[in-house]
């Protein structure tokens, strides 16, 4: 970065080991507790390349936080009564804490039905209908890992949200409206923005908070940015260096906000959080389920 650039960047990736080194210790404390350790479930259907990554290294950190890991691998083949079935008997699987379907699923399949059929007490992606609901109406539930991460890093920078006008660019039911929901809990004064949205510019430059989930790259310009705003960058776009060499950016032009009072780097910002959140969900899934205080 320019040696002028005056924004804080904001250190996800530190910020996710850290969590991770507790969640590591709590993991410790309640085995002693219960005689037992959380246990997160991976469902993949197909071999998804990208899918295969992401269950790999949820894998790792589940083991190295100190929880079971347990993973089934499905065909591409399979029905959605076999996945189905396989649900119903992680709901009921006592060691089982968490269950997690890695999206996308193939077209023959309902991400919808199969996310519906997980018990939402053991919904640690967040994303069944009750878990919305509860978040919607600010009952205790499981919260979606990216906007969790997201909070997380907002409150370390800004201590107290409320009063603060936020904007969220998205609105996808994993990370742009739970974004919103939270950042509402938090007292803050929301807009959401989305592909329709009118002078989004304009609208960014009353952002106390700006969080942008669109996957468009370079979409949120330098001038579109309140000086002293604190800026968090969801996006994950891979696009190709000149030198034909493909590199990951996010959706703000990071370069341009020097004025931000901080913002998240593309990598290392959000990205380390959403698996370090997994995990967190997990913990707070097992300590539920086993009817312990946090
Ligand atoms: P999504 O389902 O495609 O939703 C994108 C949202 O952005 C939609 O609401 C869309 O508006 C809006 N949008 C698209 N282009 C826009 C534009 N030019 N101006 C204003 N709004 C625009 O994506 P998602 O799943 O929420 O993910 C968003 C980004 O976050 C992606 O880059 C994804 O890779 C990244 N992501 C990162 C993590 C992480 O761990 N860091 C986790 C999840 C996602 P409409 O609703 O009008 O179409």
């Amino acid at each position: 970065m320019h040696q002028s650039f005056g924004a804080a960047l904001i250190d996800g990736k530190g910020f996710a080991a850290r969590l991770l080194a507790r969640l590591n210790h709590d993991v410790q404390l309640l085995e002693k507790e219960t005689g037992t350790v959380p246990g997160l479930a991976v469902v993949l259907v197909g071999e998804d390349p990208a899918s295969t990554i992401y269950v790999a290294s949820k894998r790792r950190q589940t083991v190295a936080a100190g929880m079971r890991s347990f993973e089934h691998r499905l065909p591409t083949t399979v029905t959605e009564s076999e996945l189905l079935a396989l649900i119903a008997s992680l709901n009921e699987n006592p060691s089982v804490h968490g269950i997690l379907v890695q999206l996308p699923l193939p077209a023959h399949l309902s991400a919808g039905v199969v996310i519906d059929a997980i018990d939402p007490d053991k919904d640690v992606d967040g994303f069944h209908v009750a878990n919305a609901g509860r978040l919607a109406t600010g009952q205790e539930g499981l919260v979606p890992c990216t906007p969790l991460g997201c909070l997380m890093l907002l409150k370390e920078q800004l201590l107290d949200l409320a009063g603060l006008n936020a904007v969220v660019i998205g609105k996808s039911n994993i990370v742009g409206k739970p974004m919103a929901q939270l950042l509402m809990a938090e007292n803050c004064t929301v807009t959401v923005a989305h592909s329709r949205t009118r002078d989004l510019a304009q609208l960014c430059r009353m952002a106390d908070i700006l969080v942008v989930a669109a996957g468009r790259p370079g979409l949120v310009r330098g001038d579109w940015i309140k000086p002293g705003a604190t800026v968090i960058d969801v996006g994950i776009n891979r696009v190709e260096e000149t030198a034909g060499r493909p590199v990951i950016v996010g959706d703000v032009a990071i370069e341009e906000a020097g004025h931000a009072r901080a913002i998240t780097p593309v990598p290392g910002g959000v990205g380390p959080m959403t698996i370090a959140c997994l995990l967190a969900n997990t913990v707070t899934a097992f300590r539920r389920q086993q009817q312990i205080g946090s």
